[in-house]
């Protein structure tokens, strides 16, 4: 099964080298922005020159969780003083960085065009295969948001070109459509029985059926292993490499 994604799902805006931002979800206030491959988003130092160069200004609280592979969302108000295990924030205040470390994942934000709310997710195959787009959104829409007026923005991730996965994992993902792709798609094969993964069209999928508007879901189409001049890729780099920061924060520094 093939699916190209129409070109109104392109969302591809950079700033200087250091940072990618998700422009489709700028226009209602969020900032969305994702670093680069100019620093390693473990060294929390760097880390912090990089929010405030970004203008999340240092006197707003950051909320970071221990990333599992999960989809489990936790409120930002619970993840300031101590980091739960789960793999998405969400919350109303405009007070507050939502902040994941990612490297090949997606990164999602989510935002509501009638509040302050907004979520951010930390999204691999894993992530995605439990549900977490779908648990993010009936998140928001339990806490009052209409979904009709839900803007998704996905991130720089592993694309289909570099996303080989075997039959086992294959399988978790053959309810949604457009999610696997032919081993054609891959760059490179290392085994002999995968197929290609199409991450941005299960996020899509599953925010799809939640009754998220399709025009309102925008997504990048780089792909973090292919281009190595300007990201991590946990594929190019194994194990213990450096990471990515994603930051969601709906307070704009005064310009
Ligand atoms: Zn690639």
């Amino acid at each position: 099964m093939t699916q190209t994604h129409p070109q109104a799902l392109a969302d591809e805006v950079w700033e200087g080298d250091t940072a990618f931002i998700m422009g489709g979800v700028a226009d209602i206030g969020l900032r969305a922005i994702m670093s680069t491959a100019a620093f390693d988003a473990r060294d929390r130092e760097a880390l912090e020159r990089w929010l405030q160069a970004c203008k999340v200004p240092a006197d707003v609280p950051r909320a970071s969780v221990r990333q599992v592979h999960g989809a489990t969302i936790v409120p930002a108000r619970d993840a300031l003083e101590s980091q739960p295990e789960a793999d998405g924030l969400w919350t109303d205040d405009v007070n507050v960085a939502l902040l994941v470390r990612v490297a090949d994942c997606a990164p999602i934000w989510l935002a509501d065009e009638g509040s302050s709310r907004c979520a951010l997710l930390h999204a691999g195959w894993r992530g995605l295969a439990s549900g977490i787009v779908t648990r993010a959104v009936g998140t928001l829409v339990e806490a009052g948001t209409n979904m009709r007026r839900l803007r998704i923005g996905i991130g720089p991730h592993l694309q289909p070109c570099c996303c080989e996965v075997g039959p086992e994992v294959a399988a978790a993902f053959s309810v949604w459509p457009g999610a696997l792709r032919s081993a054609r798609s891959l760059r490179t094969r290392i085994r002999q029985d995968s197929v290609a993964l199409d991450m941005t069209a299960v996020a899509v999928a599953q925010a799809r059926a939640a009754g998220v508007i399709e025009t309102k879901i925008t997504a990048a189409s780089s792909c973090t292993r292919c281009r190595a001049d300007a990201f991590h890729s946990y594929r190019r780099n194994g194990a213990g490499g450096p990471l990515m920061a994603a930051v969601a924060v709906r307070r704009m520094e005064p310009a």
